[in-house]
């Protein structure tokens, strides 16, 4: 074996892994079309129409209503089901600050359940002790693209008469049971921010096959106006999240390439799990019986003493031999980020997390979900990308073979 790139040895791979453009001709087409239209606004024009129906077709659900972000696409999810003041939703502690923004801006309170230590989904038992009489709702995060157990949490959801909002932003077509992410709760919300599988800058979409919901969600992202009844005085508080004919666009065209890209994502995230999956030390992602992980990323974690290394070693060993692995994901989990911690989601008050009014006092804490912190502390994270090759794909893997074959056979010292 030749000595690892880290100690000056030759690396696996010398060519940066290529960038793509995937916005093209089919974008631009739209975008023509939108502007020839004489207005850019969602009501009167077609292209944000086309895309609600589209994604609606595409997911076999009756409603969807176009965002302008994952985040908003949230709130609105949680704005169609009424949530307010005091009432407890819970969810991941290990996702995008996304998930939790509409909670607080609705003033209720963010409980965080643990999670499952193969899959990174929120573990049905930590939930189900979550709950209390003040719980709302449930919004489950398929983190990294990763189906969660629709069907345990379904369940769970079903006994305390609780809503159920999917978080989607990382997991378009996820499948779960043969069944899309977004299809199996209440509510299912994406993002089609830069990152995500399709784009449009920012934008984003959520999807119900529940007749109120599907109509309550159509006003919150449009300040409660009903536009068919032409009603002006919204009944309750919402915000503005209407996605433009510029963005409606660009999703008509992006969205018909997610077939695609999600089946190739597959591929790729699969094809390194079958290298990687029988090297010491390194434990891939579980997919659920039946799921279909679509790989935002490729999260994987390593057991340290198996590995004879530890994981910042061993990540920085990766980057080394030319692959762009990076140790760890989000710096902490979410609730020991300093608006938890310090109660300062609003500038001038501890609210909603302790307020005498409303009954409230809930301390975050490092140690609160001891699960969800062992999945950061031993996380390596790799990009995942529908434009991989077979050879940037053999490159990953023969990095990982190299590394993990050498520190088995040379410890590294702290821990031989
Ligand atoms: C990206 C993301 C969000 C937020 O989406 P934006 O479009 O960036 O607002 C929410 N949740 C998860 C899991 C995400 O990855």
């Amino acid at each position: 074996m030749e000595k690892l790139a880290l100690f000056g040895g030759p690396k696996v791979r010398t060519r940066p892994f290529e960038k793509h453009n995937r916005y093209g001709e089919a974008e631009l087409k739209e975008l023509e079309e939108a502007l020839e239209q004489g207005t850019l606004f969602y009501w009167q024009g077609t292209k944000v129409k086309r895309f609600q129906s589209e994604l609606a077709a595409l997911l076999g659900q009756k409603y969807c209503t176009a965002t302008t972000s994952g985040t908003a696409s949230i709130h609105t999810a949680l704005g169609a089901i009424e949530l307010g003041i005091g009432d407890e939703v819970i969810t991941s502690p290990v996702t995008d600050i996304g998930t939790v923004v509409g909670i607080l801006y609705q003033n209720a309170i963010p409980v965080f359940a643990d999670l499952d230590l193969r899959t990174y989904a929120m573990d049905p038992a930590s939930i189900e002790r979550c709950i209390s009489e003040r719980t709302k709702a449930i919004v489950v995060v398929h983190l990294g693209g990763n189906p969660a157990d629709m069907d345990a949490i379904m369940e769970i959801a079903g006994r305390h008469n609780l809503y159920v909002i999917e978080d989607c932003a990382q997991a378009w077509l996820a499948q779960h049971q043969g069944r899309y992410v977004g299809t199996m709760g209440h509510i299912g919300a994406f993002s089609l921010n830069e990152f995500k599988h399709i784009s449009t800058g920012d934008g984003g979409a959520v999807v119900t096959n529940d007749d109120d919901l599907g109509v309550r969600a159509r006003a919150f992202v449009d300040k409660n106006y009903d536009r068919i009844a032409g009603t002006r005085e919204p009944a309750s508080l919402a915000p503005n999240y209407r996605m433009t004919e510029l963005q409606g666009a660009v999703a008509v065209a992006q969205l018909r390439k997610l077939k695609d890209v999600c089946r190739r994502r597959t591929e790729v995230g699969d094809a390194i799990t079958a290298r990687i999956e029988t090297l010491p030390g390194i434990l891939p992602p579980k997919v659920t019986p039946a799921g279909r992980h679509v790989y935002w990323h490729y999260m994987l974690r390593v057991d340290e003493a198996a590995l004879g290394a530890g994981r910042d070693t061993f990540a920085k060993a990766l980057e080394a031999e030319g692959i762009p692995a990076t140790a760890g994901y989000i710096p902490t989990c979410i609730y020991e980020y300093p608006i938890f911690t310090e109660k300062r989601a609003y500038p001038n008050s501890p609210f909603p997390f302790d307020s005498a009014e409303f009954g409230c006092n809930v301390e975050y804490h490092r140690g609160l979900c001891p699960q969800a912190e062992e999945v950061l502390a031993s996380c390596v994270v790799l990009p995942c990308s529908e434009f991989f090759t077979a050879e940037d794909i053999d490159d990953i893997a023969t990095a990982f073979e190299k590394v993990a074959t050498t520190f088995r056979e040379h410890p590294e010292p702290a821990r031989a």
